[in-house]
């Protein structure tokens, strides 16, 4: 980025010529929240972190409900997620951190206040600085991190329709307490794209940590500060999934532009994404950092993270995905960009290793999941962990073709029923009448008949060889696509040549 500023200040032309440039450039910060599920109790009481689906505050205690009096209690294990989290993003853990109360009224939050970490008037968070790289395109790019930190989840606002139209607003506290890890970027993401791609790749290092459920509906969500270069922020919240990331980002860009486009300016404010109506909608202006009137907590002590335990906490780490990339290349041959489709989601890594446990060609699994699973599975909307296709059964529809059971073609239409209905690929075979046809005489008839339809196409494949395609083709359509298609290329030549004589 270059600053006005920085350039000579004679060249007057220069920087008109940048400044105008610059309006038109994005700079996007994100704070990421992820709720640690793989814990199994909440931040700082013993309420069960499972609420996914369960009765409205049936998992409630006083501490939760933030009944005065109720003292917070440190889930141990949250702090060893949490450095793990740190090592992966090259941040640098604090030797001690300290809780912070930021003061808010919400009715989301019973007790006034949040229990988080601050890293100014003395707050130490659990982690600062370090950086993530991405691929963008062809370049990498170094995305740079602002801290870590862990505070509570407050409760669950449901409100019917939109949230500035519902009639009233319900809430749940079961989630009030869940364990949430703050990651926060400094501005260094360019488009909707990019932060779109950090936070791809988050989620999969997050995933092979093991320390959350990526794919539950709200585990991983994202508040997003937005600025056109010399502009004012607006943060935008409530972004739910990865889908929205990029059509908030777009719209609050688009939003920002027309503003300054009409001589207008940019407020200073808090708006929410509506997700039905695809708009970002003003909540309030944006508060200040000392509205909140952030203090040390009172009743949990600061707490000591020792180099010791960091060794600890570092020698248990899991594979990352950029280790895993790099595996994948060395170990199976694949190419690059195969091992990052694949690693970038958890699930699809795992399936391809159980797979290629079991059938020792790599690149002809990676090839099936990449091409046709990947596709059926994007166009029924699901995710790998959603459908019920196993390594075995992939394996065992991949040796059906190499034994010359089906063609690749009817490969082709098994694979989607295998995705949703988890049926074994010799009984889909089956049921739907798919064996390859590979005796001369059950093809021969089918020939006769595609040469008395198609009289002045035979008539263009004796002239051309180009032409001969056309009745293969029209043979294999006869067939629904189940003729051997090497003897069906060849009893049309026989056919072909009989007919020259
Ligand atoms: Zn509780």
């Amino acid at each position: 980025m270059v600053n006005a500023k920085h350039l000579n200040s004679t060249d007057k032309n220069n920087v008109t010529e940048m400044s105008t440039k610059n309006q038109n450039e994005v700079r996007i910060g994100l704070e990421v929240h992820v709720q640690l599920t793989s814990l199994k109790t909440k931040l700082f009481c013993g309420c069960s972190s499972d609420y996914k689906g369960k009765d409205p505050n049936s998992l409630v205690c006083p501490v939760c409900l933030g009944i005065p009096g109720a003292l917070p209690v440190l889930n141990a294990n949250s702090v060893d997620y949490a450095v793990m989290v740190a090592l992966a993003l090259n941040s640098k853990v604090s030797e001690c951190m300290f809780f912070f109360r930021k003061n808010y009224y919400y009715p989301d939050m019973p007790k006034n206040f949040q229990i988080s970490q601050y890293d100014q008037a003395g707050g130490v968070p659990l982690a600062v600085g370090g950086f993530l790289v991405i691929d963008v395109g062809t370049k990498r790019k170094k995305v740079r991190i602002g801290r870590v930190h862990l505070e509570e989840d407050p409760g669950r606002l449901v409100h019917q329709g939109a949230i500035d139209t519902s009639p009233y607003t319900l809430v749940d506290y079961n989630r009030s307490g869940i364990a949430l890890l703050e990651i926060v970027t400094e501005p260094d993401l360019d488009s909707p794209k990019e932060a779109r791609i950090f936070l791809q790749k988050l989620r999969s290092i997050l995933e092979h940590l093991g320390i959350f459920a990526g794919r539950l509906e709200g585990s991983i969500r994202c508040d997003a500060n937005i600025s056109l270069t010399g502009g004012t922020r607006v943060e935008v919240k409530n972004i739910s999934s990865f889908k929205e990331v990029e059509r908030a980002l777009s719209f609050e860009i688009m939003r920002q532009k027309n503003l300054v486009k009409k001589g207008l300016s940019v407020k200073h404010e808090t708006r929410h994404w509506d997700e039905s109506r695809r708009v970002t909608i003003s909540l309030r202006m944006k508060e200040k950092e000392h509205d909140y009137r952030y203090f040390p907590e009172p009743d949990l002590v600061p707490i000591t993270i020792t180099e010791d335990f960091v060794e600890n906490v570092k020698e248990k780490m899991p594979e990352l995905p950029e280790a895993r990339i790099s595996r994948f290349v060395d170990a199976y041959g694949l190419p690059q960009y195969d091992a990052e489709v694949l690693v970038s989601d958890k699930a699809l890594a795992d399936f391809f290793e159980c797979t290629v446990k079991l059938y020792d060609k790599p690149k002809e699994v990676s090839n099936w999941m990449m091409g046709d699973l990947l596709r059926n599975l994007n166009e029924n909307n699901l995710v790998l962990t959603d459908c019920k296709i196993t390594p075995e059964h992939l394996v065992e529809m991949i040796k059906l073709i190499e034994e010359g059971v089906i063609s690749g073609k009817i490969g082709k239409r098994v694979l989607p029923e295998m995705v949703l209905t988890g049926k074994q690929p010799s009984l889909i075979i089956k049921e739907k009448g798919l064996v390859k046809i590979s005796s001369r005489d059950a093809l021969e008839g089918i020939v006769e008949q595609v040469f008395s339809e198609h009289p002045s196409c035979v008539e263009d494949a004796l002239a051309d060889e180009n032409a001969v395609h056309f009745l293969v083709g029209q043979l294999m359509r006869a067939t629904k696509g189940k003729a051997d298609p090497q003897l069906a290329n060849q009893l049309i030549h026989e056919k072909l040549e009989s007919l020259k004589k």
